[in-house]
């Protein structure tokens, strides 16, 4: 499987791809062993990808906009991996971002793979599960991976923690900017891109110049990353229309000159040293705990302590120490 996603043609790399991010996938404990060995082989021959998260609300545009975008980077002699964390899927099952149908022209070419989101599991399973599926496309030469997902609540974050560039979608009405700044996922967006410019010019330039104020307030006692000093990147803001293909070069033209002055700064470096750390922490926060539910003596105690805080018989610290002293007195 290694040797087809590193040297294979690229039918059998895309093959051996599915195949890899399959396993990935699994949580059969026997998989999940060979998936680490995976890993660990592949892991010398990623992060060479431009990492592009995109998030938008649902009707935004985002399927429209990444498969001209797609597109135009294969143009450009690029090759694009396009996965997604669909937050409805790890609530529901459902999906608000998964059909077979989206991105047609750009799923036939041979230079372009899309994965849907893993479809089961926690917000952190299925972000983790994203994580290591772009780490295979990278290990299978791709040169920019898009990460895509839903503007609804946690999982922008989990985008924003493993990509080099986040950007946010919006529509061009006046309401909804401000409804990301109030939500926060203006501090996170390092471009704001309003798309279906071509419906209301007007509205598009208006909405424009809104964004652009809020993020330079915000930029000013905001996000560190967009400090407004020295040589540091200043979000902006762009208009384009995905359905007619217009101002997807600017677009790329700004991503690239976010990475050539984020690779020069030394940023994107320390972003991805950051996001490497912050996942293990996540990961190993997430398996303690998970462990010390499954402890007997924890689960022995339990449910009598949670009967005692819900009815304010107990405190919720005292809870806690009791459940804590009991795991690690037996352990
Ligand atoms: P997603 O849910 O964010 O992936 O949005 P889609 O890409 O599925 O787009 C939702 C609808 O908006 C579709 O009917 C698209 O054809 C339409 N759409 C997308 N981009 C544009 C655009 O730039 N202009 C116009 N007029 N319609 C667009």
């Amino acid at each position: 499987m290694q040797d087809g996603i590193l040297r294979g043609n690229p039918a059998v790399r895309r093959r051996a791809m599915a195949k890899a991010i399959t396993l990935l996938e699994s949580s059969r404990p026997d998989h999940r062993e060979q998936a680490d060995g995976l890993l660990t082989a592949l892991l010398p021959h990623t992060g060479k990808a431009f990492r592009l998260g995109i998030s938008g609300v649902p009707g935004v545009g985002k399927s429209t906009f990444i498969e001209a975008l797609g597109l135009y980077l294969i143009g450009q002699g690029l090759k694009v991996a396009v996965l997604a964390i669909d937050p409805s899927s790890t609530v529901s099952g459902g999906s608000i971002l998964g059909d077979k149908t989206r991105m047609e022209q750009l799923s036939m070419r041979l230079e372009a793979y899309i994965r849907p989101s893993p479809s089961s599991g926690t917000l952190g399973g299925v972000a983790e599960k994203t994580r290591e599926a772009m780490l295979v496309c990278e290990a299978a030469g791709y040169d920019v991976v898009i990460v895509e997902t839903v503007g609804v609540g946690q999982s922008e974050i989990a985008v924003h923690g493993m990509t080099d560039m986040f950007c946010v979608l919006q529509l061009p009405n006046a309401g909804d900017d401000l409804q990301a700044i109030k939500k926060g996922v203006m501090e996170l967006a390092d471009l704001v891109v309003i798309n279906k410019a071509d419906i209301d010019p007007n509205a598009a330039t208006r909405a424009q110049a809104q964004i652009t104020s809020s993020l330079r307030l915000l930029g000013m006692h905001g996000n560190p990353d967009h400090a407004s000093t020295g040589a540091l990147w200043q979000p902006r803001v762009l208009q384009i229309s995905a359905l007619l293909g217009q101002g997807v070069e600017g677009f790329w033209a700004a991503v690239s000159s976010f990475q050539d002055l984020q690779t020069r700064n030394g940023r994107l470096a320390q972003r991805r040293e950051k996001q490497s750390l912050a996942w293990m922490w996540e990961r190993i926060d997430f398996g303690l705990k998970q462990a010390f539910r499954q402890h007997p003596q924890v689960q022995a105690l339990l449910p009598a302590l949670q009967a005692d805080v819900a009815a304010g018989r107990i405190a919720a610290s005292t809870a806690a120490r009791h459940l804590l002293s009991a795991q690690s007195s037996s352990a």
